[in-house]
């Protein structure tokens, strides 16, 4: 059966000694038993630090992004093969700044998500659409799309191994969250799909989270709903106290 999940992503915050004192905070109130895996995503300067301490712990370290090369002449980049050799269990693929500010394309995606599979990284791969294309009614059709695109091409047994994040555009870093009735409606419909192209097997062993704004006050509503199997979370990942409380909303 799925799991739950709630995921940090601490986007392009905290240096090394900001990292220190957050994984300081989390691993000194992390409670015996957790209602969910848990996942930090700190930036790349940070992932063997947040490796080495978490080792001991519960807690999974995932990269933000990974490139669609397995080597080579890719100056800047990293590769799938070089997060893993740090530790790295899971990357953030496709999230929408990064659709948005580097135009990373459906086409591009795909690839990633293989290069990730392929090195044994499971994708946190994240769909949802912008406020106009919600506002028009389109957000079925935005994220069927983004899912088919990218995803499709994998067979049912690389599916599995997918953690699908539904992000609607207009609720990031805003303070607007999805109401649990939203939330709900769009990740039965992620898991029709997935039924659908694959079987109901597959998309019940799926975990789909949402974010958006979620935050110690509003998650474990969003987390209530049937077809919501967590959260990947921005500004309230920053806070070892608020995440935890999103950790344990469930
Ligand atoms: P916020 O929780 O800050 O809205 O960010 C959500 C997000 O983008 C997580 O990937």
């Amino acid at each position: 059966m799925r799991k739950n999940i709630v995921a940090g992503n601490w986007k392009m915050n905290c240096d090394l000694s900001e990292t220190k004192v957050l994984l300081e905070g989390l691993t000194q109130s992390l409670p015996a038993s957790l209602k969910a895996d848990v996942i930090v995503s700190p930036p790349y300067t940070s992932l063997y630090y947040a490796f080495e301490n978490l080792k001991d712990t519960p807690i999974m370290v995932a990269s933000q992004n990974i490139n669609e090369n397995d080597k080579g002449a890719f100056t800047g980049e990293i590769s799938a093969k070089m997060l893993k050799s740090v530790g790295v269990n899971y990357a953030i693929v496709g999230h929408s700044e990064r659709r948005e500010i580097y135009k990373e394309t459906d086409a591009l995606l795909k690839t990633k998500l293989d290069q990730a599979l392929q090195n044994e990284i499971c994708p946190i791969f994240c769909i949802g659409e912008k406020l106009e294309a919600r506002e028009e009614g389109k957000h079925f059709e935005v994220v069927k799309h983004q899912l088919e695109k990218a995803t499709f091409h994998l067979t049912a047994e690389d599916f599995k191994k997918l953690v699908i994040a539904y992000e609607p555009v207009w609720a990031i870093g805003t303070g607007k969250t999805a109401s649990p009735e939203q939330a709900q409606e769009i990740h039965q419909y992620i898991r029709d799909l997935i039924a659908n192209k694959y079987n109901q097997s597959v998309a019940d062993e799926v975990s789909i989270l949402y974010g958006g704004s979620v935050k110690p006050a509003n998650a474990k509503e969003i987390f209530g709903q049937a077809d919501v199997d967590g959260g990947l979370i921005g500004g309230a990942s920053l806070k070892a106290t608020d995440f935890l409380a999103i950790v344990d909303a469930f």
